[in-house]
């Protein structure tokens, strides 16, 4: 058996080209969403990633802005940007690129942000109310595990899940939409005991750890759904370009699972679709219009 593979590639392109129209019905009724990413220093991988998210924002018509800030910008300036940016009508969503420089304190810049504004869902007025049961905006990569999981499963009511990590950009908000989805969810972490057995049980299968390759295809049930989000850069042997591995062994669980997200092409590409599934969301909730299903 080999399991399907969960093509994050073209079902973000699905989703962006969902997206657009909606985009398309927004501007006809007067609002343009709109974007702006903020990073501070030169951090090369945070680089790309924000250049993803504003191309891909422009791509749907979404008026999208990128600001580049030094990595020695000051707590206070970096404030005054976040205030600036919540007072302009314009703009619908903001998103300060983590990690920030060690010198800022994240906490602060994040609570600064205004919770109709916080795109990345890590305020904590959104991270309560989706704890909560009530609607939020949460974060990107969760909800794109989520979009992922019912490309195969119209329903995840009644499903044994797993999510292996429990960070607040992961594993905790994806507890919580899964628990939405009426699925029943185990969250493991470094202290839980017997991984490979509480793995086993379920029917989906989360891994966010950030360790290579660590859930095994032999601790997968076979048939399940695996999504993986992990992204670790492996240094060739030979001094070459390094390869992005996930959390799951990929070949071994190929064998036995059901369906499968790649690393690269699966969670990272539906992130960033979902960031402008956000901005759309906070738009119409600002304008006071409907918010768009995805
Ligand atoms: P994180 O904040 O470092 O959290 C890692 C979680 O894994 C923690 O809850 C930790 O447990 C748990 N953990 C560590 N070792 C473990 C073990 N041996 N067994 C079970 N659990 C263990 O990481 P994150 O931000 O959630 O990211 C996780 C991975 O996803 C990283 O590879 C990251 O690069 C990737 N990621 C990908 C995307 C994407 O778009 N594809 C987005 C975000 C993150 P404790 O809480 O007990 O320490």
């Amino acid at each position: 058996m080999s399991a399907k593979i969960l093509d994050g590639k073209s079902l973000a392109a699905a989703t962006r080209a969902a997206l657009k129209q909606k985009v398309d019905a927004l501007v006809q009724r007067g609002v343009r969403p709109g974007l702006t990413v903020l990073i501070a220093g030169d951090d090369p991988a945070s680089k790309v990633y924000v250049r993803n998210k504003t191309l891909a924002a422009k791509e749907i018509g979404v008026r999208s802005e990128l600001i580049e800030l030094p990595g020695s910008v000051s707590e206070q300036q970096l404030l005054d940007h976040v205030a600036r940016l919540n007072a302009n009508r314009e703009v619908h969503g903001i998103l300060v690129q983590l990690p920030l420089p060690k010198s800022l304190h994240t906490e602060t810049i994040i609570n600064a942000i205004d919770p109709a504004k916080d795109v990345d869902g890590l305020h904590p007025n959104n991270a309560g109310r989706l704890a909560g049961g009530f609607a939020a905006l949460s974060p990107c990569t969760p909800l794109g595990c989520i979009i992922l999981t019912k490309s195969v499963h119209t329903s995840l009511e009644g499903m044994n899940a797993i999510v292996i990590g429990r960070s607040n950009l992961v594993g905790r908000p994806l507890l919580q939409l899964l628990l939405n989805e009426n699925a029943t969810v185990t969250i493991a972490h470094s202290r839980s005991r017997d991984l490979p057995e509480l793995t086993a049980r379920a029917d989906l299968v989360y891994a966010a750890v950030g360790k290579p390759e660590m859930v095994r295809g032999d601790w997968i049930k076979p048939g399940a759904t695996v999504i993986d989000v992990g992204i670790n850069r492996l240094s060739a042997a030979d001094g070459g370009k390094p390869r992005l591995v996930g959390d799951v062994a990929y070949q071994e669980a190929l064998q036995v699972a059901g369906a499968i997200t790649p690393v690269p092409g699966g969670v990272g590409q539906m992130t960033v679709a979902c960031l402008l599934v956000n901005t759309l969301r906070a738009a119409s909730a600002i304008a006071g219009l409907p918010k768009p299903g995805v």
